[in-house]
């Protein structure tokens, strides 16, 4: 493949990245401002875990919906989704397969865009705090080995 071939590619998967970006941000932005704090925080929670998240977050946004729907069942109040047979789904546990699409229900499309965005403001954090961590420990190192070639007495007067 040429060089401009694969600059192409590369160009276009760029393109496409950002595309899925907004069309992330169209998604979760259907979520109405009840939910703007659990779905779209302005800032990534500092207890922020991907493996947890989505039972937590189900848990707030059920717990939110049973105020409003006291009779049992509810449309979702994240995409306003219904199932077909129902003008809501059963609280607790219908609207909670619907947002976290456990046993192949399936899932929640606000949901499931704030969950990917998050895990992945996550994922972005901790590469740059690792590679942060990486920039000083070869500083540090780099300082060490310099140190010691200016007390090497063979490189004396050159230092
Ligand atoms: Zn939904």
């Amino acid at each position: 493949m040429k060089i401009s071939e694969k600059q192409e590619l590369l160009d276009k998967i760029r393109r496409l990245e950002s595309d899925i970006y907004m069309l992330e941000n169209q998604l979760i932005s259907i979520a109405p401002d009840d939910f703007e704090e659990i779905v779209r925080p302005w800032k990534l929670p500092p207890d922020f875990n991907p493996y947890r998240w989505s039972d937590e977050a189900a848990a707030k946004i059920i717990k939110k919906t049973m105020v409003v729907y006291p009779e049992g069942r509810a449309p979702c109040p994240l995409c306003n989704r219904h199932p077909d047979q129902h003008e809501g789904y059963a609280l607790p546990v219908g609207l909670e397969r619907h947002l976290t699409g456990k046993l192949g229900y399936h899932q929640c499309y606000v949901f499931a865009a704030a969950q990917k965005r998050l895990t992945d403001d996550w994922n972005r954090d901790r590469r740059e705090k690792h590679a942060a961590t990486e920039d000083s420990r070869i500083k540090d190192e780099l300082k060490v080995r310099i140190k010691k070639l200016r007390a090497d007495p063979r490189l004396k007067g050159l230092t």
